[in-house]
């Protein structure tokens, strides 16, 4: 056994710490050191009936001009907003000035499970230290003011069901659950010496929902089901080649037509609609001629194809994925790959603008404690090609906006989420100074975020 666990972590191509290093004498110590990483965490669990915050600028989420008003928030929502607002008995109050308020962010490109954790410690553990994982780097997102996530693959239905119920706390969760991979596809984790694999068997990591592997009609719609019938508002699709990923060349289209088409009706039978991972252009022509409603990363894409998501109104869910300190590890085969990703980052961005594209933000973290720090920063790197503004209203209003194709399947009906409006949820951020003139200030949430509140709770509370 511990020899199939090492040969595991020798053999695996992807993003295990390169630190690995094992300690000897106890069993509670073979995690390679360093991958659980600082505990960030909020700093509080504040509940109240209406909570009034006065004095701060008020950033709606969708509109550049920033009011002053009061805001009172009442249980789970936003009551009122106005001018001096009265406020309830036993309200707390709070005085914001010098702050600004903005809707919390929102990430549509996550992975609760895969963040902060190693393959390698994925693989030596089961679902239970998996769940405990995620619900560590859960809480860290939420630390940093991330209120809501759009989780594009992993076993996060527990984690969504246990954040929802307050039995942990993170952000809300969009799950697509487990993503289908093709055999030799972008999430076919598998080792080489596990195949042929005998049909109907299930490898363990399909069996704790970490990926399923689908080939053929018949499976796709069996495994686009089971994920419904979990909790998925989403389903993802592996559409083609991948940078983190063992087998599959970054050129590669996977999925069949028909295979894509199945798993697009049946989601669409459900309310809901398929996002796929592609990177070259051909799978992403493959994603949109298929009926996919959004399209993560794309960073290989022509100006044809972009005009195609212009066309037929489809999201483009890009990350701003560069050759910089935000890199991920990766070995040579990787790293050859992920050259074309960086290559095409500045051109899609670009045009996409240019064109007028549906564009969501999302950082797509993966296995990293350290770059999950990050999270922050990484949208502060959006200001090389999008205004403070453009850039605070993809994170809040209209990623919301991109949530909202999930429609009867919204675990959220009570109101809209990402803008700061009446009726909607409370989920908001009170940032030292004005991030409409200098983003830099999200980079760094432990000394800029004075509050941040989810569904009411103000769950980080920093105000003098
Ligand atoms: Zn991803």
């Amino acid at each position: 056994m511990t020899n199939r666990i090492l040969s595991y972590l020798l053999c695996t191509t992807l993003a295990a710490s390169p630190a690995a290093t094992f300690a000897h004498g106890t069993n509670h110590a073979v995690l390679p050191e360093g991958v659980v990483g600082e505990i960030e965490t909020t700093n509080v669990k504040m509940r109240f009936e209406n909570v009034v915050i006065r004095g701060a600028r008020v950033f709606n989420g969708c509109d550049e001009e920033l009011s002053s008003a009061d805001v009172l928030v009442s249980g789970q929502l936003i009551k009122k907003i106005g001018p001096d607002i009265e406020a309830p008995e036993g309200a707390f109050e709070i005085n914001a000035e010098g702050h600004t308020l903005i809707p919390g962010l929102i990430d549509a490109h996550w992975h609760g499970i895969f963040a902060e954790a190693t393959i390698g410690q994925l693989a030596l553990t089961g679902e239970g230290y998996w769940n405990l994982l995620a619900a560590k780097a859960q809480n860290n997102a939420l630390s940093r003011g991330f209120t809501t996530v759009r989780d594009t693959a992993g076993p996060m239905f527990d984690i969504a069901k246990a954040t929802d119920q307050g039995l942990i706390d993170g952000p809300r969760v969009f799950p697509s659950g487990p993503a289908l991979s093709i055999t030799a596809g972008h999430q076919d984790f598998r080792l080489t010496r596990e195949v042929p694999q005998a049909a109907g068997e299930l490898h363990s990591f399909e069996r704790g929902n970490m990926f399923y592997i689908t080939d053929g009609v018949p499976d796709v719609l069996k495994r686009t089901r089971e994920n419904l019938m979990q909790g998925a508002t989403q389903i993802k699709l592996m559409a083609g080649g991948g940078v983190t990923s063992a087998y599959d060349p970054i050129h590669t289209i996977q999925f069949t037509g028909e295979e894509f088409r199945a798993a697009v009706e049946a989601t669409e039978a459900w309310g809901t609609y398929v996002t796929t991972h592609a990177i070259n252009n051909e799978a992403v022509v493959h994603s949109i001629e298929n009926g996919a409603r959004s399209v993560e990363h794309a960073h290989m894409s022509t100006r044809e194809t972009l005009q195609m998501f212009k066309d037929n109104d489809v999201w483009l869910s890009m990350q701003p994925f560069l050759d910089d300190e935000d890199a991920p590890a990766l070995n040579e085969f990787q790293k050859a790959k992920y050259k074309f990703v960086t290559d095409g980052t500045d051109f899609v961005y670009r045009t996409a603008k240019e064109l007028g594209l549906k564009i969501a933000f999302g950082t797509d973290t993966l296995f990293s404690a350290d770059l999950a720090k990050r999270q922050g920063a990484v949208l502060a790197k959006m200001q090389r090609w999008f205004t403070p503004y453009e850039t605070l209203k993809m994170a809040t209003c209209d990623n919301a906006e991109l949530l909202k194709l999930s429609g009867p399947l919204t675990p959220y009906p009570l109101g809209p989420l990402g803008v700061i409006e009446e009726g909607a949820y409370a989920d908001m951020i009170l940032v030292a100074g004005n991030p409409l003139e200098n983003l830099d200030l999200i980079s760094d949430p432990k000394e800029n975020f004075g509050m941040i509140m989810k569904d009411g709770v103000i769950y980080k509370y920093d105000i003098e």
